[in-house]
């Protein structure tokens, strides 16, 4: 998995100093992983190691080539004094890739382990498609952006790969879903971690959102969040106590299929009236249709909202409150003090956003929608790619093999 020089369970330890010294090396290793770049205090905060060990695993780092040190002059004291050093992993310690399967497309980003974006690549995608294809696709976009970040193969660590669609944690097959019709019962981390011989780690699109949103974006510096994505389906990525939860099986955060409604709409999972049959991008175009006499794209439906055409405004606002039903109730079982909003119809903003607090502060236990700050996504279309990469970079056994 690694290319730091040490292997914690290849057995060639023998017990006592060394062992103590390869689990403290392990241990700076995936703080500094996940930090991207960080000083030498901050890296005793995150591993609880004394200044002293840590001081010592870095210089035998350094002096193994993989680690960088440069000023943090964002850091530096206004007196003057010298500038706390951040130390970082450099380019040739490793790279890391990200794929995310969207709806309509596949992207593909590769990084170095100071989480650099060193090349991205994009290409249309059916999720209709049959898994083969989409495999075949990924593993393509990879050598390609590998071409172009100049990274050979052997220096990936890790590959995070993120479908819209649940993964069983206990099986790591792709369930049931009419997002993902040919991907359904693929073991998809196993197929891909074959084709490319590296090891892949696979998490739903929504949960790696959260990851993203956790590390990168809004949500940073939070240890209570939720992460919505709201496009064709309606998914959440939960944080609790600062890890993405999954729950027993990582069916967790399936908000999009909390019934408003038990004699709407029948939904793809067999229920009545659920969320997402209400305020999923395919339920707003069908309501539109009557006026506009034609079928439009989710783009075109937030262009006409953005100019004023009061039925798309309309029912992107009723999408809100409905979500926001749904929240309040996400709210009053989890009390996060944030929930980020993310997927393509979160680009209506304050138009979705406005009338989903307000549900939220109508319907959650006055306590609980007190506690809540409800914001759009930092990251927009990214946020799934770089919770690909955040898969392998920054939480290390989070997804599923
Ligand atoms: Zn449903």
């Amino acid at each position: 998995m690694t290319n730091f020089g040490y292997r914690p369970d290849s057995g060639l330890m023998t017990a006592g100093a060394d062992t103590r010294r390869a689990r403290n090396r392990a241990r700076v290793v995936a703080a500094l992983r996940e930090a991207g770049a960080a000083s030498r205090a901050e890296l005793a905060r995150r591993t609880g190691l004394s200044r002293t060990t840590v001081a010592s695993v870095v210089a035998e780092l350094e002096r193994s080539g993989v680690l960088v040190e440069r000023a943090d002059d964002a850091a530096a004291s206004p007196r003057g004094g010298r500038p706390p050093r951040l130390l970082s992993f450099s380019r040739s310690a490793g790279a890391a890739i990200g794929i995310d399967f969207g709806k309509r497309h596949l992207r593909v980003a590769a990084s170095d382990l100071s989480h650099a974006i060193l090349s991205e690549a994009e290409r249309p995608m059916l999720t209709e498609e049959p898994a083969e294809s989409g495999l075949a696709a990924a593993v393509e976009l990879v050598e390609e952006v590998l071409r172009e970040a100049g990274v050979p193969r052997a220096e990936v660590v890790g590959v995070g790969l993120g479908l819209p669609g649940p993964i069983d944690r206990r099986s790591g097959r792709v369930g049931s879903s009419s997002i993902l019709p040919g991907w359904v019962g693929v073991r998809a981390a196993e197929e891909l971690g074959s084709r490319l011989g590296l090891p892949v780690e696979v998490d739903n699109d929504a949960n790696l959102g959260a990851l993203a949103e956790l590390h990168w974006g809004a949500a940073e510096g939070h240890t209570n969040a939720a992460y919505l994505k709201v496009a064709t389906g309606i998914g959440a990525g939960l944080i609790v106590d600062g890890r993405l939860f999954h729950g027993s099986g990582g069916m967790a955060g399936e908000i999009g299929h909390t019934i408003l409604d038990e004699h709407g709409p029948v939904c793809r999972c067999g229920k009545r009236g659920c969320l997402e049959t209400l305020a999923g991008t395919p339920a707003l175009v069908e309501l539109l249709r009557p006026r506009l006499g034609r079928s439009i794209r989710t783009a075109e439906l937030l262009e006409l909202a953005a100019s004023g055409d009061s039925a798309c405004r309309r029912v992107i606002a009723d999408a809100g409150r409905n979500i926001g039903m749904a929240v309040a109730t996400l709210c009053d079982l989890l009390n996060p003090e944030l929930i980020v909003v993310g997927g393509e119809l979160s680009r209506a903003d304050d138009l979705l956003l406005d009338p989903l607090r307000e549900q939220v502060h109508r319907n959650a236990i006055p306590a609980t929608a007190r506690d809540v700050e409800i914001v759009a996504s930092m990251l927009g279309p990214r946020a799934e790619l770089l919770g690909a990469l955040a898969l392998v970079l920054a939480d290390p056994g989070a997804g599923v093999r």
